[in-house]
């Protein structure tokens, strides 16, 4: 910890600064105008350099004519940022071409100014990638692997014991360590995927689908997982499913058959259908139908129209999920 002095002209004490964690558990009256501070400066998350990642024009057309991504155009802050889509709308490719794991046809990538397509090997030593299916090397225990993977990752070996001792414990692993990671439950499974993901302190995330085939319990246990990492880093996650977005990020992307449909802090995503959405338990006559669901065993309709599609409809609050939805449908229609 740093101490350290500012004189500051304010009117006021500030009690929080944005770029500097500044907390002004002193301060002394220098003249009617200026305060001084005696600030405590250490590792915050708000002293942590903001990590930034640039995506543009990012064509991938596989060899059987799949043309995967159109034009990719994104821009990703610090924290946590979803990216949501159906299975086949690209998410993968979109990871993979990120992790470096294989090349766009055209387009470029910028992570904190660095062009990671012209220079892989800058980002790969600070990439964490869990890719949407692993396999493991049966009779390693968990303890043993992370050691593999960490040489893999050069991580220093002098800090290497520590550094898995302590992503064991985040991860809530350091009880079945010595086990198997192939007699992992699901959630075992992928919480050892985020313990690799994160030697050697990546500074990118890149989770694809970490949370399919988990139960609720073991959702909830990597959702809070993922929140402590994201506020030192940038987490990339694709999912399919819109609770885990609206769960754990503040940014989001939309991905339809390779092209992004709309992408920005969540309650931007929202706003065009606010006001919009009607709740009915009878079906609407009019109006584009974003989603038909039960509670308590009866119909509830959800519809998006200027306004009430019958005299019986609740306006409703707009929800990410009914944006997901209202883009889905709209392809049918
Ligand atoms: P998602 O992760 O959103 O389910 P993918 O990125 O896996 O989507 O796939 C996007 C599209 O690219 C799909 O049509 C898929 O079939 C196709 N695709 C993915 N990988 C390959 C590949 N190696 N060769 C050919 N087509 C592929
Ligand atoms: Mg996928």
């Amino acid at each position: 910890m740093k101490i350290r002095f500012l004189l500051m002209k304010v009117k006021k004490p500030p009690y929080l600064a944005s770029r500097h964690a500044i907390i002004p558990f002193s301060h002394a009256v220098v003249s009617q105008r200026y305060f001084v501070f005696i600030v405590q400066t250490y590792h915050s998350p708000l002293l942590m350099k903001a990590h930034m990642l640039t995506v543009k024009n990012l064509n991938k057309t596989y060899t059987d004519g799949t043309h995967a991504l159109k034009n990719i155009t994104l821009t990703f802050p610090t924290g946590m940022v979803g990216l949501l889509g159906p299975n086949g709308a690209g998410k993968s490719t979109l990871m993979r071409t990120l992790a470096c794991l294989q090349p766009p046809d055209s387009g470029t990538v910028l992570f904190d100014g660095i062009d990671i397509v012209a220079h892989p090997n800058a980002l790969r030593s600070q990439l964490g990638y869990l890719p949407q299916s692993f396999g493991v090397y049966p009779h390693l225990s968990c303890r043993q692997l992370l050691k593999h993977i960490a040489s893999l990752k050069k991580v220093d070996k002098n800090k290497v014991d520590a550094q898995i001792s302590s992503l064991l414990s985040l991860t809530n692993l350091t009880a079945v360590a010595n086990k198997a990671v192939t007699q992992f439950s699901g959630g075992m499974r992928q919480r050892f995927g985020i313990a690799q993901a994160l030697l050697g302190n990546p500074k990118l995330i890149i989770l694809d689908e970490p949370t399919a085939g988990l139960d609720p319990l073991e959702r909830q246990r990597l959702h809070s997982l993922l929140v402590k990492i994201s506020k030192q880093t940038l987490v990339l996650l694709s999912t399919h499913i819109v609770e885990d977005i609206e769960n754990l990020c503040g940014h989001a992307a939309i991905i339809m058959h390779g092209e992004i449909v709309d992408s920005g802090e969540i309650p931007n995503l929202i706003a065009p259908l606010q006001g919009k959405i009607w709740e009915s338990s009878l079906q609407p006559p009019c109006g584009m139908l974003v989603s038909e669901s039960y509670h308590f065993g009866k119909d509830v309709w959800r519809v998006y129209h200027h306004e009430a599609p019958c005299s019986e409809a609740i306006s409703r609050d707009a929800t990410l999920e009914d944006r997901y939805f209202y883009e889905l449908n709209k392809e049918q229609c």
